[in-house]
């Protein structure tokens, strides 16, 4: 009933690929094919590709986005890259909460919350990922893990900067696995997760709040998870590496 209020994202999760160049010939690739997009755009890429897509995206619909960031300004944290050193690049988006920065970088809850403030703080727009392990859905705790990340997250977010949220609902057993989550599955989640801002915010708030699946989508499943009604757009791991695939997917949010 209120899909009509939200725009579509597709965005793309690079992870640890691509040099530079090959950053470049990625989005050259891309740019045509999502030029008529009816939908947000954005490319999450390493922070080494980060000036090359810039300069690669300019003047087109395609947005860039970093893929993690620290929540300390500046200071003594080796191989770290702050969500100031992000904007003063020019990056608008920035992914928090990947579960494979929970799972191999030890990320919690509250670091995802900390990573969060530091992006909104900046201006930035946040890709909140929240996602449950399959043992967790196993023990039927799905709903309780995806609230509790969701809430710790959102501690201390205004309305107002919800503006700059979105949940990516990201069930860690799809994640590069080949298993989607069944339209439905998406659905169940993504809804829950808009009944909770209404619960933590207002409704007015839930129904303009983008909320995307991640897991596995691709050229061919991706019009059944985006005709759900609160599945407002995917994060994109492996298909956003294949020039076509990705555009497919833009084209099926574009509907
Ligand atoms: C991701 O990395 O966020 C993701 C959803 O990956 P994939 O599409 O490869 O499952």
């Amino acid at each position: 009933m209120n899909k009509s209020l939200r725009k579509a994202v597709i965005a793309g999760n690079w992870k640890m690929n691509k040099t530079p160049a090959e950053a470049t010939a990625l989005i050259n690739e891309i740019k045509p094919l999502v030029a008529d997009a009816d939908c947000d755009v954005v490319v999450c890429v390493p922070y080494i590709d980060l000036f090359a897509a810039l300069e690669a995206t300019k003047g087109s619909n395609i947005k860039v986005g970093a893929e993690n960031c620290h929540w300390a300004a500046s200071g003594a944290f080796t191989g770290e890259v702050s969500a100031e050193m992000l904007k003063a690049c020019g990056v608008e988006y920035v992914i928090t909460g990947h579960s494979e920065r929970r799972t191999y970088f030890g990320d919690t809850d509250v670091t995802v919350r900390d990573r969060t403030r530091a992006a909104l703080d900046n201006g930035m727009t946040v890709i909140l990922c929240v996602g449950e392990y399959l043992e967790q859905r196993e023990q039927n705790i799905t709903m309780e893990v995806v609230r509790s990340q969701t809430k710790i997250a959102l501690a201390g977010v205004s309305k107002e900067e919800l503006d700059r949220i979105i949940i990516a609902y990201e069930p860690v057993w799809a994640i590069g696995t080949g298993k989607t989550a069944t339209a439905d599955q998406a659905e169940e989640v993504c809804k829950a997760i808009r009944e909770l801002i209404a619960e933590l915010y207002d409704q007015e708030a839930a129904d303009k709040f983008v909320v995307q699946y991640g897991g596995s989508m691709n050229a061919a499943n991706a019009d059944e998870l985006l005709s759900k009604e609160d599945v407002d757009g995917g994060l994109i791991g492996g298909a956003a590496l294949k020039a076509p695939d990705f555009a497919a997917i833009v084209k099926a949010a574009s509907k």
